[in-house]
């Protein structure tokens, strides 16, 4: 029998089966695909192991054209967050309202004024872009804007305390996700740790006691992601920031997600606002950009002039400064606060949050048949009330009220487990993955944030589930 031979790429190349591949991926792609298909049949070919039709210059297109395709798809995924947590930090936090996406392309399309100040024709600071609209909407004196919350609360403790003490609460030392710890991030930033108090209670005493000609500051950071309930006691924030004050230290406080208007108007549980945390007598606060406000991923630092004006200056300030595009997004946002009569409209993260448990009851309703019938006979699939959450920190225990779609394998107990992460990694592999929740059995996709009913409905029948 005559032994095969791998076809030549130069042969390759000009076949038929190649050009509309040659045509969308350019040569140099093509051809490095080539070789290494072509090197990996090699071997096969010198042992006989492959058929003809298997080196035909029609299938070695197919297969190089997966692999291009493969390759050229990109790493950052849209996906249907199903999860019932809407600021998901793993997902992306906060979508965005059109007005920031029109604001953002148009940042990223043209030059524009980030640090030039069009009235005088001088250079510029690019916080002064939304400095005005944040004074307005929390009170603050002086604002200025990081990457995210944890520069934040970096920056202001390196500029206010670098090798001085901070006083804080041994029941606010916590953990965010990520690795933000508050102890760690007070030694980064050179401040010494003077914890005060007990886990469930702190005094106004305690706090009193460990001020020293050593203290550089008193801090206050919002227990985001965890409760303590029961026995406890804090000092109220006028209270603490009056003993501050008398000792002359700043007192700041991270708010984490903070909020800019009381979320209760909407039905939502009650979140700190900044400008009440300042009108409390805070000397600076801090809170994220793209949680319960709604926008960007940013770091805002508000509170006194002459402390922000120190907190400019750190040279930390220069490394973790927005980007443009942040910057545009943000103000759209915060444009958005001036009309608070339409916020729920306009903005998704508190039209999402404020979605009534009727209408994604109605929704899960009318999306069941059609899974019901993408899954098969294997399953049962059921439209359920169900209990979501914030996210990112926000109010922990407070759970919003929500329905979904359960889905439960019609298997022994034993083999459940199994069936549930199959039918997980199946809705994983679609085009645009769909991700629930694995819980009490059954896999939920809670339904609070399917917005685009027709794309989700569109891949269901491609849904291929392991038995
Ligand atoms: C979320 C959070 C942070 C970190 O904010 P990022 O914007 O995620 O960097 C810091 N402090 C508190 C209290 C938080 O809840």
């Amino acid at each position: 029998m005559m032994s095969l031979r791998l076809p030549s790429i130069d042969g390759l190349l000009r076949h038929a089966a190649c050009v509309p591949l040659l045509e969308r991926y350019g040569r140099e792609s093509l051809l490095n695909s080539l070789r290494q298909l072509l090197d990996e049949l090699r071997p096969g070919v010198l042992n006989g192991q492959l058929s003809a039709v298997e080196i035909s210059p029609e299938v070695l297109a197919g297969r190089v054209g997966e692999r291009l395709a493969q390759q050229q798809r990109s790493n950052v995924r849209r996906v249907f967050n199903l999860t019932g947590t809407v600021l998901h930090t793993n997902l992306g936090r906060a979508l965005l309202p059109d007005e920031a996406i029109e604001a953002v392309q148009m940042a990223a399309r043209y030059p524009l004024n980030l640090e030039f100040d069009l009235a005088s024709g001088k250079r510029g600071d690019r916080d002064d872009l939304i400095e005005g609209l944040i004074r307005e909407l929390t009170g603050a004196e002086a604002v200025t804007v990081v990457n995210n919350n944890a520069a934040a609360v970096l920056l202001t403790l390196n500029s206010l305390g670098a090798r001085k003490e901070g006083i804080i609460s041994r029941g606010e030392l916590i953990e965010i996700g990520g690795a933000f710890r508050i102890p760690d991030i007070m030694a980064r930033a050179g401040v010494r740790l003077h914890e005060v108090g007990t886990t469930n209670r702190t005094h106004a005493r305690d706090y009193e006691a460990a001020i020293s000609p050593r203290s550089g500051l008193i801090m206050r950071v919002h227990a985001s992601n965890y409760a303590i309930e029961g026995f406890t006691a804090r000092v109220p924030t006028a209270e603490l920031a009056e003993l501050a004050h008398r000792h002359a230290l700043p007192l700041l406080e991270d708010l984490g997600s903070g909020s800019l208007l009381d979320l209760t108007r909407w039905g939502l549980p009650a979140e700190p606002t900044v400008r009440q945390a300042l009108l409390d007598g805070a000397d600076i606060v801090t809170f994220s950009g793209d949680k319960l406000l709604g926008g960007p991923q940013a770091g805002l630092i508000v509170g006194r002039k002459e402390l922000i004006t120190k907190i400019k200056k750190n040279p930390l300030k220069r490394a973790l400064r927005v980007d443009k595009l942040t910057l545009a997004a943000l103000e759209a946002v915060l444009g958005l606060y001036r009309d608070p009569d339409r916020l729920a409209e306009r903005l998704p993260s508190l039209r999402l949050l404020t979605r009534p448990q009727a209408d994604i009851f109605a929704q899960a309703s009318r999306l069941q048949p059609a899974l019901a019938e993408a899954l098969g006979e294997g399953w049962q699939v059921s439209a359920v009330e169900a209990l979501g959450m914030i996210g990112s920190g926000s109010q922990p225990v407070a759970r919003l009220p929500s329905a979904a779609l359960c889905l439960r394998p019609h298997v022994s107990k034993r083999l459940r487990g199994r069936c549930l992460l199959n039918l997980e990694a199946a809705l994983r592999a679609l085009p645009i993955p769909v991700l629930g929740r694995i819980d009490d059995d059954a896999l939920w996709l809670d339904l609070r944030q399917l917005d685009d009913e027709p794309a989700w409905l569109a891949q269901l029948p491609q849904l291929q589930v392991d038995p």
